[in-house]
């Protein structure tokens, strides 16, 4: 008999589902403690959540202008010049959208074409590259330096060639929690410097950062943020990681062809919700400056509760994960130890193989401190038992 012809080709061939909802389902399965997928076990501030009731109530529940709410990108524009000491154009420069992952997709489909190459640093986040295939460009894995996982610039020079169309950064870094240096930056400038390379810069936990540090954007370097979207998200910021609604800011250039594929892909963002989150941001500007300390305590007592355990780690620099190194406690490859945590041990992590091209020889798991003491305090006792 003769075969049927296959109705279309995947464009996403090697793509599965993502390890966030492969770990979270096995983890709910198994009851475990869900230290995989990122999100905080807690709610946002509740002067913000009533916000958004109230506003339903006012009857704001049609569509926002395409570009954003106009006062919470007033809001956005405030939060820069008091944060970032920069000047933002709310009109032209600052996009409201349904999430950073939603951001991150326009603004590579916007400006990646056929053949062009996008370097990534491995181990990198999961939603890039299959983006960069959906608009027919090639990614290029450079991998950072273990441990420690910085970028190693030589490399990333080494891979910058004609076809460079965009470097995408990340800083804080989801999986391994470091941040970039101002010599970063400084470095990533010298490179793209005289190219008509573009910046994509994943900035979603920007106010986590810890032990002192400052977190580097590239809206603060005047170079680069010429040629850069900058990416962000309200549900890191305020615990709300389920509201999905973030911002870009970019210059006008960029901006206006970042909206014309966001205007045909969403559309907009949530209409209350962008409401709830101008009147918070206006109410409470100072609220971001409370997370690094609130999310380094929670950091710091996961990691005492790890003392005694025969994991090894360097307290992460930034974001709401851990890395734990297990080469004493395993020598299965990391999906497997982390399928095996949730399942006998009730603890669910990520395997850090999965954001890279070439996983290497390292052993690291993921997991997510971003919740309450009790939990993070039963989980060390589960990890301490291994
Ligand atoms: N980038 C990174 C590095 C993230 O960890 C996340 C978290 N989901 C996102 C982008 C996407 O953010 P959002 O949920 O606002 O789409
Ligand atoms: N950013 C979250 C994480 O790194 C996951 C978001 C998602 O599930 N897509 O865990």
């Amino acid at each position: 008999m003769k075969s049927a012809t296959p109705l279309f080709e995947s464009k996403l061939p090697k793509v599965a589902t993502t390890i966030f909802t492969v770990m979270s389902q096995l983890a709910a399965e198994c009851k475990a403690i869900n230290l995989s997928q990122g999100y905080p076990d807690f709610d946002g501030p509740s002067e913000l959540l009533d916000r958004v009731a109230w506003h339903i109530g006012q009857g704001h529940n049609q569509y926002a202008p395409m570009p954003g709410l106009p006062a919470l990108r007033d809001q956005v524009a405030a939060k820069c010049a008091r944060i970032y000491d920069i000047a933002t154009d709310a009109e032209t420069e600052i996009t409201v959208v349904p999430g950073a992952t939603e951001a991150i997709f326009c603004a590579i489909m916007a400006t990646v074409s056929k053949g062009d190459e996008v370097i990534v640093f491995d181990p990198c986040y999961d939603c890039y590259a299959p983006a960069v295939e959906l608009a027919r460009g090639r990614t290029i894995h450079v991998p950072m330096r273990v441990p420690g996982f910085s970028i190693d610039w030589d490399a990333a020079r080494a891979a910058v060639n004609a076809n460079t169309r965009m470097i995408i950064i990340n800083s804080p870094h989801n999986p391994t929690g470091s941040t970039l240096l101002a010599d970063d930056l400084a470095q990533l400038a010298d490179l793209v410097r005289d190219t008509g390379i573009i910046i994509l810069s994943d900035e979603v936990y920007e106010h986590l950062v810890f032990d002192g540090r400052s977190h580097h954007s590239v809206l603060q370097h005047p170079e680069l943020r010429a040629r850069a979207f900058a990416v962000f998200s309200f549900g890191k910021t305020y615990h709300v990681t389920g509201w999905k609604t973030g911002y870009c800011i970019a210059p006008l250039l960029l901006t206006k062809e970042l909206r014309k594929v966001h205007q045909f892909v969403t559309f907009v963002a949530v209409t209350p919700l962008q409401y709830a989150l101008a009147d918070f941001m206006a109410a409470y500007p100072g609220f971001p400056d409370t997370l690094a300390d609130f999310y380094q305590e929670k950091r710091d007592l996961f990691c005492a509760g790890l003392k005694s355990s025969r994991f090894s780690y360097t307290p992460s620099a930034g974001t709401y994960f851990q890395l734990l190194e297990y080469s004493a406690v395993s020598d299965m490859n990391d999906y497997e130890l982390a399928r095996k945590l949730t399942k006998q041990h009730g603890v669910a992590a990520i395997p850090i193989s999965v954001f890279c091209e070439e996983p290497g020889d390292t052993q690291y798991l993921r997991l997510c401190f971003a919740k309450h003491g009790d939990t993070l305090l039963e989980a060390t006792r589960r990890l301490c038992k291994i």
